[in-house]
């Protein structure tokens, strides 16, 4: 048996309303996307919502659309994709990096006080695999010291926590519709917002600071365009919002799939020896986005190979970045730093979870990993960095 580790539900229904913007005039940010970025704000009970070409470009204006850059100090965590920290060098700012909770991965609140300084200007939460970080407590810091917070909800479209949504306690929360996320339209992402401004200069900031989209361009008589800011070109285009809006009615059902299978395999790890997972808490409804195991850091990475022998597609979400060579060598970060995330991060393998997966695979995966883990591993690596 050969079980993927992503296989994408894009069906028919997909194919069709790509078919019907490819038969149309409007290729470029359009009808579909305006229809997406309301029905998408409707979803997620915010205001507004600004279509773009993926997380990265999404957070990247967010950011400097609330002014963050060189000085500033943005405070997030080393358990995430590289994406999160780096859009923050991006701009100028500085990273600053806080440890994990232990349970979750999500950002551990007790910490964030001890690293804010004078430059601290936001807080960027990530929402681990699924689950909502504890927005009430981030947002009594962020008020208390006057901070911004932008969430990273990339692994969060159905989340919620406490009857609260992203972007709901936060100045934005950015979206991936990246190949292998929830929602996905191969490449893409969004923000939603409740503060109007932003979402207008978001608007800008995605198309050159130009005043009018081609979209606004195309009605009515002739009209010159200006430039009010200097913007960059991430624009959501309306074949990704098609994709996009097409699935928006099934995510519910996809959801508890989704669900159940997580639920499969916490059953099967909960007394299995030698294995541990990140623990859902009580009042969250998690977006089960990725489904990770902890085993034995010193036989995690034979563990690893040992799945894949048997076929099965594995991934790494996440190795602590504050590891990895550029942020050690240009940032001065070393090992012992934040000791949850590098736990996590050394211990950690992603199994397959996505709807289409079958009663047959589950099964298969549950197996070979009570073998791998139990029995020593036939193959053995030389420790990695
Ligand atoms: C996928 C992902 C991103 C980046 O998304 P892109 O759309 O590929 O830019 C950012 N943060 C996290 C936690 C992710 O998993």
């Amino acid at each position: 048996m050969k079980v993927e580790f992503y296989k994408h539900n894009l069906d028919q229904q997909e194919i069709e309303s790509v078919t019907s913007v490819l038969q149309s005039t409007f290729l470029t940010t359009g009808p579909q996307t305006a229809k997406f970025e309301e029905s998408f704000a409707t979803y997620l009970g915010t205001k507004r919502c600004i279509g773009v070409n993926s997380w990265t470009m999404g957070n990247f204006i967010t950011l400097k659309a609330l002014g963050i850059g060189e000085g500033d100090e943005v405070i997030t965590t080393p358990m995430t994709f590289i994406a999160t920290p780096n859009t923050i060098l991006q701009t100028g700012a500085k990273p600053v990096f806080v440890d994990v909770e232990a349970e979750t991965g999500n950002i551990d609140c007790d910490k964030i006080e001890d690293a804010i300084t004078e430059r601290t200007k936001a807080i960027l939460p990530i929402h681990m695999y699924g689950q909502l970080c504890d927005m009430k407590c981030l947002n009594d810091i962020a008020k208390k010291h006057g901070l911004l917070v932008v969430e990273d909800a990339a692994h969060a479209v159905e989340s919620e926590r406490d009857g609260i949504k992203p972007g709901q306690l936060s100045d934005a929360a950015v979206f991936s519709f990246y190949a292998t996320k929830n929602l996905t339209c191969g490449e893409g992402g969004a923000i939603v917002t409740n503060n109007e401004k932003l979402a207008e200069d978001l608007k800008l900031y995605r198309l050159h600071g130009m005043s009018k989209s081609a979209a606004d361009r195309y009605h009515g008589t002739f009209q010159h365009w200006d430039m009010e800011l200097l913007g960059y070109k991430c624009n959501m285009n309306d074949i990704q919002a098609a994709m996009l809006n097409s699935q928006l009615t099934r995510l519910d059902e996809l959801n508890k799939r989704r669900n159940e299978i997580a639920e499969r395999y916490e059953a099967a790890f909960a007394d299995m020896p030698g294995v541990d997972f990140p623990k859902k808490l009580g009042g969250s409804h998690h977006a089960r986005h990725l489904f990770t195991i902890w085993v034995d850091p010193t036989k995690r990475d034979d563990i690893l190979v040992a799945l894949q022998q048997r076929q099965i597609g594995v991934a790494v979400n996440f190795r602590a970045l504050h590891l990895l060579k550029y942020y050690r060598e240009e940032h001065g970060y070393e090992r012992g730093m934040f000791p949850q995330a590098e736990r996590i991060g050394d211990s950690t393998i992603t199994l397959p979870l996505y709807p289409k997966l079958t009663e047959e695979e589950i099964d298969y995966v549950i197996d070979c990993a009570r073998d791998v883990v139990t029995s020593s591993p036939q193959v053995s690596l030389h420790a990695t960095g």
